[in-house]
C-alpha cells in the first residue's frame, strides 16, 4: 500500500494544494510517545501525521515593534491579517488532502491551522503541530519555541493532517538550524524565554507570553529578531 502514497504522491499534493512545505512522520515508527498518545486520541489507527506550511511574509514580520506609543497605529499589525489569511489557505489545504485521502477509503482527521483545541489552564494543545513538524522532518525548534525551517528560517505557518493511510515519511532533518545566539531570549519584552536547560531545545514560560500579548500587541518580536540572525 505505501507504492500509492510514495515521495511522489507527497510531491504531487504539494504541488496541488499550493503550499511551500509538506512533511510526513509516520506515527506507528516515529519513537515520540507524545505524538503516538495524541494522535490515537483523535483518530484511533492512525499511521501518519502530515504537516504543511506557507510561507509568512519577511515585508510584514519587518514591521513588527515590541511596543507603541498611546494613540498610535503601527503597521506590524498587518501580521495579523496576513496570518489569517495563511491560515485560511492552509485549513483548506487539509480539508482538500483530507478528501483525497478519504475518497481513496481511508479515514483523515484534519488539524486547522488555527482553532486547534488548547488546554487553557496549562496551555497545551491537543497535538502540537509544531514538535509534529520537526518529526516529519520541517525544521527543528528554536529557542523561541517555534519551528526553524531551512528554507524560511521560523516564517511558517503550519496546519496538518492525520489520517490511517500509510504514507511514505519524510527524512528527519540532520541539521539543527538554531545556531544559539540568544538574540530571541533578549529581545522578548516580556521576559518569556530562557537559555534552555542541556538537552531541551528550549526554555518558555507560556503565561508570561500570553500575558503581554494580551495587551493586544502583535509582538512576535522573538520571531523578528530571528530573522534578523537567519535571514
Ligand atoms: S511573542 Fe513576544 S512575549 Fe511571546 S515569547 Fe515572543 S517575544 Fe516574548
Ligand atoms: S534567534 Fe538565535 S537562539 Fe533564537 S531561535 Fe533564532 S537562531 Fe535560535
Amino acid at each position: 500500500m505505501m507504492a500509492k502514497f510514495d515521495r511522489h504522491f507527497v510531491e504531487e499534493v504539494k504541488q496541488k494544494l499550493d503550499v511551500e512545505l509538506l512533511g510526513v512522520a509516520s506515527v506507528e515508527k516515529s519513537n515520540s510517545a507524545e505524538l503516538k498518545k495524541r494522535a490515537a486520541a483523535l483518530l484511533p489507527g492512525a499511521k501518519s501525521v502530515v504537516v504543511l506550511g506557507k510561507e509568512v511574509f519577511k515585508e510584514l514580520v519587518a514591521l513588527l515593534k515590541p511596543g507603541k506609543e498611546v494613540g498610535e497605529a503601527e503597521g506590524g499589525e498587518f501580521f495579523g491579517p496576513h496570518c489569517d489569511y495563511l491560515n485560511g489557505r492552509l485549513t483548506k489545504a487539509v480539508y482538500d488532502l483530507a478528501g483525497i485521502l478519504r475518497k481513496e477509503g481511508y479515514r483523515a482527521f484534519p488539524l486547522p491551522a488555527a482553532g486547534a483545541p488548547m488546554d487553557q489552564r496549562y496551555l497545551i494543545t491537543l497535538l502540537s503541530y509544531k514538535h509534529a513538524a520537526e518529526l516529519a522532518g520541517l525544521g527543528t525548534m528554536g529557542r523561541h519555541s517555534m519551528l526553524i525551517t531551512p528554507e524560511y528560517g521560523p516564517r511558517v505557518r503550519l496546519a496538518g493532517l492525520l489520517t490511517d493511510a500509510e504514507i511514505e515519511p519524510s527524512p528527519a532533518s540532520k541539521k539543527d538550524f538554531c545556531v544559539n545566539c540568544d538574540a530571541c531570549i533578549r529581545a522578548c519584552p516580556a521576559g518569556a524565554l530562557q537559555t534552555p536547560k542541556e538537552g531541551k531545545a528550549y526554555a518558555m514560560n507560556p503565561f508570561a507570553c500570553r500575558t503581554y500579548r494580551a495587551t493586544g500587541l502583535t509582538c512576535n518580536i522573538c520571531l523578528k529578531a530571528c530573522v534578523e540572525v537567519l535571514g
